[in-house]
């Protein structure tokens, strides 16, 4: 357990209201406690996600991200942020792109958590979200490269929002995982967060069926529950401690003493 890995920073990129809580909050959650700064950035307000016939999309926003930002408390994010794209149909367009770069420079984290863009289904019964889909490809399109081109999306820099790049990407995935994280120790906290998500959840109670995924996927390993990811790591160990030192050094310095 001492060897577990601990960023600095993370955001997590994900479609809707409710996906960072299913796919990878008991991680998130155990980084925060070892004292990372955790952002959210959510696509979509999950609008069309409350079917009552009274509901209107405006009401159904706001009701969904009043629950994330619970949820993000609980789990012990700072920030929550909304893109208000449309829920239903997200795009991974070249504007969400330069949103999502934009997010990535102001936060400068050291992980990106998103989903997999290449998982259309899985098993026998489960078709993915296409907003899922569309999500994933604007994260990993928006990380790599174009976060850290200083002259793509050059214009940010007017907003002080310099090329950032990203340590490593966690990609929460049933598919492929080569990463499991042990949430025996935050998978409660992962089920309350779930639970903030009363429009969603409903009369359905998420404790067992999300303790028996996450059994599932820590099957075999020392660990009861899990999280699991493919992790991709685009800074070595090496570059990365060169490019802190750098980031220092570009600190405004305190004393003018540099001549000229
Ligand atoms: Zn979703």
């Amino acid at each position: 357990m001492s060897d577990f890995y601990v960023p600095e920073s993370a955001m997590a990129i994900f479609a809707h209201p409710d996906d960072i809580e299913f796919g990878c909050s008991g991680t998130l959650a155990r980084w925060a406690r070892a004292g990372a700064r955790i952002a959210y950035v959510v696509c979509t307000s999950g609008e069309v996600g409350i079917a009552d016939s009274d509901m209107t999309r405006e009401k159904a926003a706001e009701i969904r991200e009043a629950e994330q930002r619970e949820a993000a408390k609980i789990i012990g994010a700072q920030e929550v942020h909304f893109l208000r794209e449309p829920d239903g149909m997200l795009q991974p367009t070249i504007e969400l792109r330069k949103k999502l770069v934009r997010e990535i420079r102001r936060f400068r984290p050291e992980v990106v958590v998103c989903g997999d863009p290449t998982v259309v289904w899985v098993g026998e019964n489960y078709i993915n979200h296409p907003d899922h889909r569309a999500a994933a490809a604007a994260a990993v399109d928006a990380i790599f490269p174009a976060a850290g081109q200083p002259h793509l999306f050059e214009e940010l820099a007017e907003e002080g929002l310099l090329a950032h790049k990203t340590r490593k990407v966690y990609v929460s995935s049933w598919r492929d995982s080569d990463y499991f994280v042990n949430i025996n120790e935050t998978i409660d906290l992962k089920i309350r967060a779930l639970r903030a998500h009363k429009s969603q959840m409903r009369d359905w109670d998420p404790e067992p069926r999300i303790k028996e995924w996450a059994a599932e996927r820590a099957k075999g390993k020392e660990m009861a529950y899990a999280e699991s990811f493919r992790v991709i790591t685009l800074e070595s160990d090496e570059d990365w401690e060169k490019k802190k030192g750098k980031v220092f050094a570009d600190e405004p310095p305190a004393e003018t003493d540099h001549g000229s």
